[in-house]
């Protein structure tokens, strides 16, 4: 027998079993699969960009722990201080508590470095630093964590941020090395032959030499991301300016005849699938010629532009106007009979009528308005609404035929 769909622990997530799946152990992980998703659901929350800079805070609590494990097998060995690792251990639990509760909360997206890398990475070589002065003869591989920290910085930091941590690193590290030495006892001098001294000061060369290359790589790397980011933005733009160009008229910024040849094919076949009516009207704007005539080709345009925007205001949002061709256009009205269509479209010509052209004559048109038939192709409703507007341009223009 099927196993019924099981209710999860909190009583959220339903987990839907296979078909016919009789498999307990299929049963315990596919609800050890669905507590996994609500646990990382929970700590890293639903914002994927919020997901992604804690999943990277993640990373850097994993390397702590490890660092920590390091530190304790030296505190047992006795070259590090208890107490002085339960304070680095301390620091650092509420050090990074408080940048986890400000990513979680969503608080640093407030910030111009909302992952808070920089505070990450000033963290990072605190704590390095800090393991450098308490592990004694085993400080020397405390340092090697730097050079991962500064890697974050190629995420998001720019590389004038990433220089300025890099010296902050370097400069912190000599001071480090050098309050290191002299709080030793006996190291009155800073005589090379100081043993400990040479060791603090090839560390210190090291670092100097490998840090910032570390840090110019990132520093490129995150060039190239933030480049890569623009290309990305522009090619957005430039992609959604050529689909406006393509489905859209330049003039009157209404919908293009290709466009409405498109919205005209997807409404018959909804037609055909539901039944859904449908009805269109073209509409031919009344002696265009002689607004021509009396206000230049521009005053014209400016006609057809102030056409555009009132049909759009006086239209329903379900229906679709388009510049059919020169001062022609076509008005699709989903799910409207013929009679519906044909009030829409008188109450669109009594709108144009009136409006204030600073015209001799008002502006009108004549439109022929009829539904989609079964069994005919939208070109055939289209020529019988052209018809219609011819029919009405013969019995004296300025009004509405239905066909
Ligand atoms: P009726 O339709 O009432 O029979 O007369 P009409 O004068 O409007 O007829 P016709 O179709 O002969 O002329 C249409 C005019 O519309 C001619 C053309 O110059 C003008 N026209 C077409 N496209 C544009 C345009 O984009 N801008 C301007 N200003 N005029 C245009
Ligand atoms: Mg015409
Ligand atoms: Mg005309």
């Amino acid at each position: 027998m099927p196993l019924p769909p099981r209710r999860g622990a909190a009583g959220g997530d339903v987990v839907e079993l296979p078909e016919g799946d009789t498999d307990p152990g299929a049963a315990a992980v596919a609800l050890r699969c669905a507590g996994v998703r609500r646990l990382a659901d929970a700590v890293l929350s639903h914002d994927p960009r919020r997901r992604i800079r804690i999943a990277q805070w993640l990373i850097s609590v994993l390397v702590y722990l490890g660092s920590a494990a390091v530190l304790w097998v030296g505190s047992r060995q006795g070259w590090v201080y208890p107490a002085s690792f339960i304070a680095w251990c301390g620091f650092l639990v509420v050090a990074q508590l408080v940048v986890y509760i400000a990513l979680r909360s969503g608080w640093s997206e407030h910030l111009a470095d909302p992952g808070l890398t920089a505070a990450q990475i000033v963290l990072g070589v605190v704590a390095v630093e800090w393991g450098y002065v308490i592990c004694g003869p085993a400080r020397s591989v405390t340092l090697l964590p730097l050079l991962l920290i500064f890697t974050f910085g190629a995420f998001s930091l720019s590389w004038r941020r990433i220089l300025w941590l890099t010296v902050f690193a370097l400069t912190s590290l000599i001071a480090v090395a050098a309050a290191l030495h002299a709080a030793r006892p006996g190291s009155g001098t800073w005589a090379l032959d100081h043993a400990e001294l040479r060791i603090d000061l090839t560390n210190v060369m090291m670092i100097m030499i490998l840090l910032p290359a570390i840090s110019l790589v990132a520093a490129r790397l995150s060039s190239l991301r933030t480049r890569l980011r623009s290309q990305r933005t522009r090619l957005t733009a430039a992609l959604a300016e050529v689909q406006r160009l393509a489905t859209h008229d330049e003039l009157t910024a209404l919908a293009n005849r290709r466009h409405m040849q498109e919205r005209l094919a997807q409404e018959q076949s909804r037609f055909q699938r539901s039944g859904h009516p449908f009805s269109i009207a073209l509409i031919d704007l009344d002696h265009f010629k002689c607004v021509n005539d009396r206000h230049g080709h521009g005053g014209g345009d400016e006609v057809l532009r102030t056409f555009a925007r009132e049909a759009e205001a006086t239209l329903r949002s379900g229906d679709a106007i388009a510049r059919w061709g020169g001062e022609e256009f076509l008005l699709l009205l989903p799910d409207t009979r013929a009679p519906e269509a044909q009030a829409s479209v008188e109450r669109l010509l009594a709108t144009i009528r009136v409006l204030p052209l600073d015209q001799a004559v008002p502006l009108t048109f004549s439109a022929g308005v009829t539904e989609h038939r079964p069994g005919e192709t939208v070109t055939e409703t289209v020529a019988r609404a052209d018809r219609a507007m011819y029919a009405a341009k013969r019995a004296g223009r300025n009004r509405v035929v239905r066909q």
